[in-house]
C-alpha cells in the first residue's frame, strides 16, 4: 500500500510538472511508474480469489518496469529499446508464475521473477554508468543506486533459493516489505533527479538538430565550418582532403518534376556521401544543391576516388518515379602537413567545381592548393 501510495504521488507530481515537450527518458520513466503502480496493485489481491491470475501479471508487470527503467537509460546514449523486447523479457516471469501453483503460492515462479527483475535493474545500471554524453555525476549516483538495487534483488534470489520464501531469513531480509524500502531507495532517487536529466536530454537533442540540415539529416554550414576547423588543426600532420559537390542542371529537376523530385535527389545524393565516406568524415550541406565533405587523413587521390564512388552509387540509385538522380561535378583539393586554412581550401576547391562545370559537368576536378596559391579568387557565385 504504502509502495503503491508513493508510485502514485510520484505520477501525480511528473504530471503536474511536465513540460510541454517531453524527452524519451522521462517518458520511460513515467511508463516503468505506471507498470510497478498497477504491478503492485495486483499484488494487492494476493490471499484472495483472485490471487490465480492477479500474481503472475503482477509479476509480469514489474519485471517489464524495471526493463522500462534500463529502456530510460539507453535513450541517455540514443539507443533505442524495442516494445517487443520488453514484452519478451517480461512474459516468462508470468509463464513461470502460472505454472507453479500461482492460486496458493505467492512466490510462485519466484525465481525467475527475481532473476528477470535484477537483470533489468543491473542493465539500468550498467546504461547509466557508460551514459556519455549525458553523464554527469548525476547519472553516476543513479547507476551507484541502481546497482545497490540490483545487488540486493541477487542476495534476494540466492536466499529465495537456498533458504526458501518462507524462510526468517528471507521473510526478515527480502520479503514484500524490506524489499519495499530498497524500491523507494530507487525510486525517489530516479524521480528527484528526472527534470536535471530529462532537461540534460532535451537540450542535447535540440542541440544536435540545430547542427543539422532538415532535409538531408547532414551538418548544415555553420556546423561544418566549425567543426571542419577544429579537424583541420586537429589532423594537421596526416593532412586532409576538402570536396565540393554541386548538383548538375538542378534547377531543371525542379522545373520538370517538381520540387519534391529535387528534394529526393538532394536525399539521395546525402545517402551516396554518407555510405561512400567513413563514420570520422564530415559531410555537409553546404547550401542549396551544393555539398562539402572534408576528409581528414585522405591523400587526393583517395578524395577524387570517393568523388567517383558517390557519383557511382547515385546513378545506382533510382527516383520515386524511376527517374534517374542528375549527374554531380566536383572540385576536390588536399592538403599535406602544413595544413592551410580552411577558407583558402574552399576557395581551392570552389576554383576546380568551376573548372568542372565549364569543362563540361559530370566530372571530377582536383586542384593542388599549392599551385592556387597565387590563384584568383574563385569567382564560382554560391548557389
Ligand atoms: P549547375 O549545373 O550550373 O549547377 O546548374 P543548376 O541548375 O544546378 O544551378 P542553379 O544555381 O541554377 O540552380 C540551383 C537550384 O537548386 C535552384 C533552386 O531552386 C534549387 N534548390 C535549392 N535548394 C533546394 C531545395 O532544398 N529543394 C529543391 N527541390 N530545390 C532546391
Ligand atoms: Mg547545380
Ligand atoms: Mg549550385
Amino acid at each position: 500500500m504504502v509502495l503503491g501510495l508513493v508510485i502514485l504521488t510520484l505520477i501525480v507530481i511528473s504530471c503536474v510538472s511536465s513540460q510541454r515537450r517531453r524527452s524519451p527518458y522521462a517518458e520511460w520513466w513515467r511508463v516503468a511508474l505506471c507498470l510497478f503502480l498497477v504491478g503492485n496493485a495486483a499484488f494487492l489481491l494476493n490471499g484472495t480469489d483472485f490471487q490465480l491470475w492477479a500474481n503472475p501479471v503482477g509479476k509480469v508487470l514489474v519485471v517489464a518496469g524495471s526493463f522500462c527503467i534500463w529502456a530510460g537509460a539507453r535513450t541517455l546514449r540514443d539507443h533505442r529499446v524495442h516494445p517487443w523486447f520488453l514484452a519478451a523479457a517480461s512474459i516468462p516471469s508470468g509463464i513461470a508464475s502460472a505454472l507453479d501453483d500461482p492460486g496458493n503460492s505467492v512466490w510462485s515462479g519466484g525465481l525467475v521473477y527475481l532473476g528477470l527483475t535484477s537483470l533489468g535493474i543491473t542493465l539500468a545500471g550498467l546504461e547509466l554508468w557508460f551514459a556519455k554524453p549525458v553523464r554527469s555525476r548525476i547519472t553516476r549516483f543513479l547507476s551507484i543506486i541502481a546497482g545497490l538495487t540490483a545487488l540486493y534483488y541477487l542476495f534476494r534470489t540466492v536466499s529465495f533459493v537456498l533458504d526458501g520464501p518462507t524462510s526468517q531469513v528471507f521473510r526478515t531480509f527480502f520479503g514484500y516489505a524490506p524489499a519495499a524500502l530498497m524500491h523507494l531507495i530507487l525510486l525517489v532517487a530516479v524521480s528527484s533527479t528526472m527534470n536535471t536529466l530529462s532537461n540534460k536530454q532535451l537540450i542535447k537533442r535540440l542541440r544536435e538538430r540545430a547542427d543539422r540540415d532538415h532535409l538531408t539529416g547532414l551538418l548544415n554550414r555553420g556546423a561544418f565550418l566549425e567543426l571542419a576547423a577544429r579537424s583541420l588543426a586537429e589532423s594537421s600532420p596526416r593532412g586532409a582532403a576538402l570536396i565540393l559537390a554541386d548538383l548538375d542542371n538542378f534547377k531543371a529537376v525542379n522545373d520538370e518534376h517538381g520540387h519534391a523530385a529535387g528534394d529526393s535527389a538532394l536525399r539521395a545524393f546525402a545517402a551516396a556521401c554518407t555510405s561512400s565516406v567513413r563514420s570520422s568524415d564530415l559531410v555537409a550541406r553546404y547550401g542549396g544543391e551544393e555539398f562539402v565533405l572534408l576528409l581528414p587523413g585522405a591523400t587526393q587521390q583517395r578524395a577524387e576516388a570517393i568523388a567517383s564512388d558517390i557519383s557511382g552509387r547515385l546513378a545506382a540509385m533510382k527516383g520515386p518515379d524511376g527517374l534517374p538522380f542528375p549527374t554531380v561535378s566536383y572540385g576536390v583539393t588536399s592538403t599535406g602537413a602544413d595544413v592551410q586554412d580552411l577558407a583558402f581550401l574552399i576557395n581551392v576547391a570552389d576554383a576546380a567545381l568551376y573548372s568542372a562545370k565549364a569543362q563540361g559537368r559530370n566530372r571530377v576536378v582536383g586542384a593542388d592548393p599549392a599551385d592556387a596559391e597565387a590563384a584568383p579568387e574563385a569567382s564560382h557565385p554560391p548557389s
